[in-house]
C-alpha cells in the first residue's frame, strides 16, 4: 500500500518549515521587539509577537512565512534574543547580558543589581546584610583590608567566580540601637563577591523559613 498525502496545505507548509531551518538567513535583534533577517532574495523585517514580516509571501498569503518561522527557532534556540530584550554590556562588570528594553543609561547585570541600602542574604552562612557601597572592582584585583589576601582568596570565597565585583555590606544594626549607642564594630564593612550574596525576601529565602520555623517551635515550647 502507498501512502498518499492528502493534505496539499500539510506538505506546503512541511516545505516552508524545511526551507526555514535550511535557507542561508542571518538573524539580527533590532530592537522595539523587531528582528531583522537577511536572505539571498531580500531584507526583512519581522515582528515575532505580532506575528508580522515584511516578506511579500507573508503580505499576500499572510501566516507563517520562512522568516517569522527562522526567527521563532533562532529564539528558541537562544541564538538571538527574544522580542523586548537587548543584548548589552553591564555597566559593572563588563559582562554581556539580555536587559529587558528600553534599556538603562547604566545597565546592571543581575549579579551587579545591587543599591546601597538593599538587605541582601548570605548565601554561605545564610546572614542578613545591608549593602553599604555601589558593587565595583573585581574579586581577585581587590584586598580585604588589614589582611593580605584577595576577595576572591578569602577563606569561603573560592568557589565564587575570580571576575565577580565586590559588593561592600554590614551586618544590620541591632534593633532599638540608640544613636549614642552606635560602636565602630556596628559599621564594619565587609567586602563579599557579588555571586556570594543575593536579593533578602526571594521565595526562596531559607532565613525567613527559619525565623517561622523558630516561631512554631516556640509555639510548641
Ligand atoms: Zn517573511
Ligand atoms: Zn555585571
Amino acid at each position: 500500500m502507498t501512502l498518499r498525502t492528502s493534505d496539499e496545505s500539510s506538505v506546503a507548509l512541511d516545505e516552508r518549515t524545511r526551507r526555514a531551518r535550511t535557507e542561508p538567513m542571518s538573524v539580527t535583534a533590532m530592537g522595539g521587539g523587531t528582528h531583522r533577517v537577511v536572505t539571498d532574495s531580500g531584507d526583512y523585517v519581522v515582528d515575532l509577537t505580532g506575528g508580522r514580516c515584511t516578506c511579500p509571501d507573508h503580505r499576500y498569503r499572510g501566516g507563517w512565512c520562512k522568516h517569522l518561522r527562522r526567527v521563532a527557532a533562532e529564539v528558541n534556540a537562544g541564538t538571538v534574543p527574544p522580542p523586548g530584550k537587548s543584548p548589552v554590556e553591564c555597566s559593572v562588570c563588563g559582562r554581556e547580558f539580555l536587559a529587558d528594553e528600553p534599556v538603562d543609561d547604566r545597565p546592571r547585570c543581575k549579579r551587579c543589581d545591587f543599591d546601597v541600602g538593599q538587605f541582601v542574604v548570605d548565601d554561605n552562612t545564610g546572614d542578613l546584610l545591608v549593602v553599604a557601597g555601589a558593587p565595583g572592582g573585581r574579586a581577585d584585583e581587590t584586598t580585604v583590608p588589614d589582611r593580605n589576601v584577595t576577595v576572591a582568596d578569602y577563606p569561603g570565597n573560592e568557589r565564587y567566580p575570580d571576575d565577580d565585583p565586590v559588593v561592600r555590606v554590614m551586618y544590620p544594626l541591632p534593633p532599638g540601637l540608640e544613636s549614642g549607642e552606635v560602636r565602630p564594630h556596628h559599621l564594619r564593612q565587609y567586602r563579599f563577591p557579588a555571586s556570594r550574596l543575593r536579593p533578602a525576601g526571594d521565595a526562596d529565602d531559607e532565613r525567613a523559613d527559619d525565623a517561622d520555623e523558630r516561631t512554631r517551635m516556640r509555639q510548641f515550647a
